[in-house]
């Protein structure tokens, strides 16, 4: 296709018209948002609903495909609305104006995480009800504000509430990540993170002594320790081709504090961590571990934790989850090369998860360079529309599952 044939492509013109609709953080307003979706459901004749999980700033848009037996557990397609923000300054192209170049890239922060997905999975339903198609399970489209923040006003919160529980959802589809290559990620697990802050007192005094138990050297002590673990996990990922980021537990320092003067041995220091827990790791044991490291280092240090997610159970890649299995075997006869993987940062799908529903993370990119929170974030309208066929097969074969 040319230039031309892609711009005049309704689908495309919808994908750009939703690029241009600046949801980005901070303090976003999503009014032209919702309206926006509102008529893509009335365009595509669906029931649409608008809810509020924590208040008035944070809409859901939730629109809903009656399956032919609705009494079986439903499929959720989600999406998330808003967008991380933007250094204009170092974009080629405005940041919110979906601009396409002459080889069909269109340039927008979005265009890769996720509004693509978001008007993918519109642009399937609205190809499929048009066809006369009807899924066997009820389909929702979930539209969610709040995910590049935390999802704390946003999913994480509707999962808990009534409404979300009378949606009766069996499974969730979600984002993944671009690929640079040919295959595809489909994302069954995400890791689990922690804020970590070592609140390390000491013996303080004059910097001229040598006293005991000073705060120093307990800090040293302890990041030593996990700085030899951080080591050990480094190398298993340089020498096993076989693993990425995903599978391994990342541990850094992100932050440093304390000390008043230069001179003055200090009464306090703190040392935090961010840390990311690979899931075959037993993570009791490995907070034993660390409260134990800083009992070695001479007690007195105070762990506090800025957030500490639980663990949440991978969704099954097995026989014994239906809806994988149709996942899976539709790729496969789509000739689409496919990796399991656990995705390395977290997403909507870790409250899906927690709360027993299976999901699985995947965005139909490949052969992209990876720009998903860069400057000159762009997606190419091929791939735009070849993932529109795919999900136009997907989808039928989970809601049929
Ligand atoms: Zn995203």
């Amino acid at each position: 296709m040319s230039k031309a044939e892609w711009e005049n492509n309704e689908e495309i013109k919808i994908f750009r018209e939703y690029l241009r609709i600046p949801t980005v953080h901070p303090s976003i307003d999503y009014t032209a948002c919702v309206d926006f979706l509102k008529r893509q459901a009335a365009s595509i004749g669906l029931p649409v609903e608008v809810v509020y999980p924590v208040n008035e700033a944070n809409p859901v848009v939730v629109m809903k495909w009656l399956g032919k037996q609705p009494e079986l557990p439903s499929i959720i397609l989600n999406s998330h609305t808003d967008v991380v923000p933007v250094f204009a300054d170092k974009w080629t192209h405005k940041p919110f104006s979906a601009d396409m170049d002459d080889e069909g890239r269109i340039y927008a922060r979005g265009s890769q995480d996720m509004k693509c997905v978001g008007t993918q999975y519109l642009a399937a339903v609205r190809a499929l009800k048009a066809s006369g198609y009807q899924p066997k399970r009820t389909v929702y489209l979930s539209f969610v504000p709040d995910e590049e923040v935390g999802g704390v006003l946003g999913m994480r919160e509707m999962v808990r509430q009534d409404y979300f529980k009378s949606l009766h959802v069996g499974f969730s589809f979600d984002e993944g990540i671009t690929s640079a290559d040919e295959s595809y990620s489909i994302y069954y697990a995400e890791r689990t993170l922690w804020h970590l802050h070592f609140k390390i007192s000491g013996t303080a005094g004059h910097g001229s002594l040598l006293l005991p138990n000073t705060a120093g050297e307990k800090l040293h002590y302890v990041v030593n320790k996990m700085m030899e673990f951080r080591a050990t996990q480094l190398k298993r990922l340089n020498e096993d081709s076989s693993i990425d980021i995903g599978d391994v537990t990342t541990v850094n320092l992100t932050q440093l504090r304390g000390g008043v003067q230069s001179n003055v041995v200090p009464p306090l220091l703190e040392v935090v961590f961010d840390i990311r827990f690979a899931v075959t790791v037993d993570i009791p044991a490995f907070e034993k571990q660390i409260r134990d490291w800083c009992e070695e280092a001479g007690g007195g240090i105070e762990l506090y934790f800025e957030m500490k997610n639980p663990f949440v159970e991978p969704t099954k890649i097995d026989d014994s989850n239906p809806f994988w299995v149709a996942f899976k075997k539709t790729l496969d006869e789509l000739g689409l090369k496919t990796r399991a993987r656990v995705f390395p940062g977290a997403t909507d799908s870790r409250f899906i998860r927690h709360i027993g529903i299976p999901a699985l993370g995947f965005s139909p990119i490949n052969n992209t360079p990876i720009l998903l929170h860069d400057h000159d974030e762009f997606l190419r309208a091929d791939t735009y529309l070849h993932g529109i066929e795919v999900y136009k097969k997907l989808i039928p074969a989970v809601a049929n599952a």
